[in-house]
């Protein structure tokens, strides 16, 4: 979806004419801009991008009001376009937390601070309200204080994320992030930061707690049958599942963390 494009039909039908006019002489504004975004954003730069406001003669106000009246609103020109991109993350997964649901549109570079971007394909990120707002006021200040873009940043194929079993009852699992050796210091830097804004570890561990609660009755089928052993291997295969399916998964983490506690395996799983 090019950004040219999309700001010609978010405006096809203002009825001011001084405004129509003012706004349509700065498309080239928002393609050079829409431009330099990509480069940034693919070498993670994107903390470089100036905050400029006005936009020719238009002032950000003018472009935040074009996002909000003339896209995100219902029956307006833009919107088929907002509602794209708002199906774009796999399996309506916000694409930040990876565990709620998509509900809204977030400017992964905030509208109000970068106006030009208002209507920018590229800077409209289908997510959960939750990280929405946890990330709404964070700009990036830096080349490791910047959220991942999920438009161009990929962690998927090496592992990240950690968890161990907390011994003691009732069981629980916490969440952390791993250094990766064949990542850059500021790519290292970006996980734990977003892991860290969006508190991902407060919210897989409630997810795992609530995991560990609804296998306890299959774990001690396992213990009954073959003690320790048994549930380990159950555990295992349940992690392996997992890690073939995604590498970075709260529940990956989960079943690789119960299944590496002798506690846990040993009976730590009942109540
Ligand atoms: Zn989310």
């Amino acid at each position: 979806m090019a950004a040219g494009e999309t700001f010609a039909i978010c405006i096809s039908r203002v009825r001011n004419r001084a405004i129509r006019r003012a706004l349509i002489a700065i498309r080239p504004d928002i393609e050079a801009a829409a431009a330099d975004y990509v480069v940034k954003a693919d070498n993670a730069e994107l903390y470089r991008i100036p905050q400029v406001d006005p936009i020719g003669t238009v002032p950000g106000t003018e472009m935040v009001r074009t996002y909000d009246g003339r896209m995100a609103q219902k029956g307006q020109p833009g919107r088929p376009i907002y509602d794209r991109l708002k199906l774009l993350p796999d399996n309506d997964r916000c694409p930040f937390c990876d565990l709620r649901n998509v509900s809204t549109l977030d400017h992964f570079l905030p509208k109000q601070d970068y106006p030009i971007f208002a209507v920018t394909p590229v800077n409209l990120v289908g997510c959960c309200a939750d990280c929405n707002k946890l990330k709404h006021a964070a700009i990036p200040m830096n080349a490791n204080n910047t959220v991942l873009h999920p438009y161009f940043d990929d962690v998927t194929t090496q592992k990240w994320l950690a968890a161990v079993a907390v011994e003691r009852a009732p069981a629980a699992v916490t969440f952390h992030v791993v250094e990766v050796d064949e990542w850059d210091v500021t790519l290292n830097a970006r996980v734990v930061y977003q892991f860290e804004l969006l508190r991902l570890a407060e919210l897989y561990s409630r997810q795992a707690a609530h995991e560990i609660a609804n296998i306890r009755a299959n774990l001690c089928r396992h213990f009954e049958e073959g003690g320790a052993a048994a549930v380990r291997s159950e555990l295992q295969w349940q992690w392996e599942s997992r890690r073939r399916h995604q590498l970075n998964s709260w529940q990956t983490a989960t079943y690789e963390a119960l299944a590496k506690s002798d506690w846990f395996c040993g009976g730590g799983f009942t109540e």
